[in-house]
């Protein structure tokens, strides 16, 4: 890692910003419930999203800077039509390239994705049920995701499943998720449930990581095995004994993980948020397009960061709706 200028990108709580997750496109080919506003968004217009050049340019700054992880997000990242440029571009990069999809497309990309020496990727999947894939994802998808899923195992990648759990919708499906990682070696994620505008939130519906525990202990009280940790990673690792895969919980709401937070994200239409959970944001897309210097723009950015939750540090916060409101939908943030 590049220490030289990582001041930068250390905010005032000390916390060193190594990992960038760059968002492509607010549009997407699914319309999950917890993620898009039932009557849509309005989607940014093409001129104001960042040019693959604009992404690759602001992307080197960042590993100038320290950055050495790079997770390419969305909406769907895989509707980009110029994926594979921006993926070429920043693969020059001395980056780790991480990719979260909703699996429809990724057939597409396999072998872009070996060529680029990919080989991990992230599907997000809430249900094994394709009549509740369809409700959650308001699309009739899921044989097409499942298959993708196998197809990517099969070709030696390392598949990680996101499950974002809702109370009353998916929770009683924990034990079956885990029960894939039996005789494979996949790494299922519950997610806690997150508020953002237009989704509806409540904390009833929320299944937090103490429950999921509880109900993983209930099913393997003697086998249930807390598991190392990669440092700043937001998933916390467990695995069944014998099991060959293993899972993870991502606490986001009961249990953040702020203090290790070294994350930074930047939207499609080139806003830098300093929090998945903040509406402040910076724009890099302004001084870029005027030929002038990022630098300065990330270092606000990182000085204004909160030490907890984007300041939705209480529990009267984390339930004020009007506060998820300040924020974007998750779509349009990129995940
Ligand atoms: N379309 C891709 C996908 O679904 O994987 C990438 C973008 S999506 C916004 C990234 C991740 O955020 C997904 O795993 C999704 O389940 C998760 N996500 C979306 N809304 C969420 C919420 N309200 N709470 C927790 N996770 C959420
Ligand atoms: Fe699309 Fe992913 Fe959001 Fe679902 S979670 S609507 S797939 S961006």
């Amino acid at each position: 890692m590049n220490t030289r200028n990582n001041d930068i990108l250390t905010d005032s709580n000390g916390r060193v910003h190594s990992y960038l997750r760059i968002s492509l496109t607010d549009k997407c080919n699914l319309r999950c419930t917890y993620c898009m506003p039932a009557n849509g968004i309005l989607v940014t217009p093409k001129e104001h999203l960042m040019t693959a050049d604009e992404i690759y340019t602001i992307a080197k700054q960042f590993v100038s800077l320290g950055v050495y992880k790079i997770r390419l997000t969305g909406g769907e990242p895989f509707v980009r039509k110029d994926f594979p440029r921006i993926l070429e571009k920043l693969s020059s990069l001395p980056i780790e390239i991480g990719i979260t999809t909703n699996g429809i497309l990724a057939d597409r990309f396999l072998s872009l994705l070996k060529k680029n020496s990919i080989k991990t990727i992230t599907i997000s999947i809430d249900t094994l049920h394709k009549t509740k894939f369809q409700k959650i994802t308001r699309r009739n998808e899921f044989d097409k995701v499942w298959k993708t899923i196998q197809l990517y195992q099969n070709e030696g990648f390392i598949v990680k499943l996101n499950i974002v759990l809702i109370k009353n919708f998916n929770d009683n499906e924990i034990i079956d998720f885990i029960s894939l990682t039996k005789d494979k070696n996949i790494i299922i994620r519950f997610i806690e449930f997150m508020p953002f505008d237009g989704n509806q939130w409540n904390s009833d519906k929320l299944v937090s990581q103490k429950e999921i525990i509880d109900t993983v202990n209930y099913v393997y009280p003697l086998q249930l095995q807390k598991i190392a940790d990669t440092p700043n990673d937001t998933a916390k690792n467990y695995k069944i004994e014998g099991h060959q895969g293993s899972f993870a919980i991502i606490s986001s709401v009961t249990n953040p993980f702020c203090d290790t937070c070294n994350r930074i994200r930047i939207t499609a239409d080139g806003k830098l948020k300093n929090c998945l959970f903040s509406s402040e944001e910076f724009s890099l897309l302004t001084p870029l397009r005027a030929n002038q210097s990022i630098t300065p723009v990330i270092k606000a950015a990182l000085h204004y960061k909160h030490t907890t939750r984007g300041g939705m540090d209480t529990e009267l916060k984390l339930q004020n709706s009007d506060l998820h409101s300040k924020n974007r939908s998750m779509i349009s943030i990129g995940g």
